[in-house]
């Protein structure tokens, strides 16, 4: 059997006549940059998340970079950001002209572990960037705490989280991306919420910071030629928002779907002690963008399913301060001692709301003999 690490054929079967018919519109009126469906899609995602501003842009990466122009980050400031992310997370901080300052990961969420963020700020800290990596939400109480002690702004990198929720320690759940300043989001191919191409967003309930954003992302500008300042073009296609218009409806439904999947690993992978399968805070509800587990014969289990038919992955191999991108911050092994070991243990099974339980019996069922051999 073949199983592909996620399936967005059948997920464009499921909802093909009415994704074609929203794509020929946009190619019918030539709205090919921005328009009607784009501003359609940040309404209905603003509401989505729970925040008051979407700003759709190109990508995630931009995203980030021009939620770090618009809070005015640059060339003597220091930003933080988590030692296990995808470097998008930690390249808009030197591409803006500030100092990336790697904090290491929690050892159950893999996301930062908020204990050891305040060691790391100094005078030019100006901000945190935490992401919500694989789905699973980052303690947002306690980096909240920290910035607001601190005066420092939080970008939250929601790139694997769409519609991921955390409560509160008043017992409110949120949508994460609610949290913080701004929040960044993916929308490439293989996000929980997918284009067809690149596309990302940032959300806010800053009125002004949802302004500089949109104009930073536009040539400084909000209409035609009156640019205030200097800025990118990060615009999000026509044809983007309005794939991403339909996708949204069904993000609910496919997200539980995802969930299920994941209960049904943890169920028949917990009673392998050489496995370490995701520890979920009850105050988390993770959107599982990534099943990720662990285990000392990481290499060895790869090869096996891989020679099942099974496509896996690992999210990811290199933790970022290891990087050849970082080796100017000379960092040792030992800085980061959960992401360093962490990085040759981590394993991704496939996981997508379109998975059948004969497919993840098939992936389980190859797992247990590989530890039974
Ligand atoms: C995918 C991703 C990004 C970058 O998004 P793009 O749309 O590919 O530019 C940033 N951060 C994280 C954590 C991601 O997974």
């Amino acid at each position: 059997m073949h199983i592909p690490f996620i399936d967005l054929k059948a997920q464009y079967k499921s909802i093909k006549p009415e994704m074609d018919a929203a794509i020929s519109e946009i190619i019918e009126n030539s709205s090919f940059v921005q328009g009607d469906a784009v501003k359609g899609f940040e309404e209905a995602y603003a509401q989505a998340i729970g925040v008051n501003h979407c700003v759709a842009v190109a990508n995630g990466t931009d995203a980030l970079v021009v939620s770090l122009k618009a809070l005015g980050i640059g060339i003597g400031d220091e930003v933080i950001v988590p030692a296990n992310s995808f470097i998008a997370t930690s390249e808009a901080v030197t591409l803006v002209g500030a100092k990336v300052v790697f904090v290491d990961s929690h050892p159950d969420t893999y996301s930062i572990n908020t204990e050891k963020i305040e060691e790391k700020i100094n005078a030019k800290t100006k901000a945190i960037i935490v992401v919500h990596l694989y789905g699973i939400p980052s303690d947002m109480d306690s980096v909240m705490e920290i910035a607001e002690k601190n005066n420092l702004f939080v970008i939250e990198d929601a790139a694997q989280a769409h519609l991921a929720e955390y409560k509160t320690t008043n017992g409110k759940w949120k949508k994460v991306g609610s949290f913080g300043d701004l929040a960044t989001f993916s929308f490439y191919p293989g996000k929980n919420l997918g284009a067809y191409g690149d596309a990302g967003a940032i959300l806010t309930n800053n009125e002004e910071l949802a302004r500089k954003t949109r104009m930073y992302a536009n040539h400084g500008r909000i209409s035609k030629y009156d640019h205030e300042f200097e800025g990118i073009n990060s615009r999000m296609d026509g044809i983007q928002g309005a794939v991403l218009g339909v996708k949204l409806k069904y993000l609910k439904a496919w997200t539980q779907k995802r969930r299920k999947a994941a209960d049904y690993y943890i169920s028949r992978l917990q009673s392998i002690n050489d496995i370490k399968i995701p520890i979920i805070n009850e105050n988390y509800r993770p959107v599982w963008h990534l099943f990720v587990i662990r285990t000392d014969k990481r290499d060895e289990l790869l090869n096996y399913l891989k020679n099942k038919g099974i496509s896996v992955g690992i999210h990811y191999p290199i933790a970022l301060p290891n990087l050849k991108a970082y080796k100017y911050l000379n960092h040792l092994l030992s800085d980061f001692p959960v992401a360093n070991s962490y990085q040759g243990k981590i394993l991704s099974l496939p996981i997508f709301p379109e998975i059948t339980k004969e497919q993840q019996d098939y992936i389980i069922d190859a797992i247990y003999e590989f530890f039974n051999k």
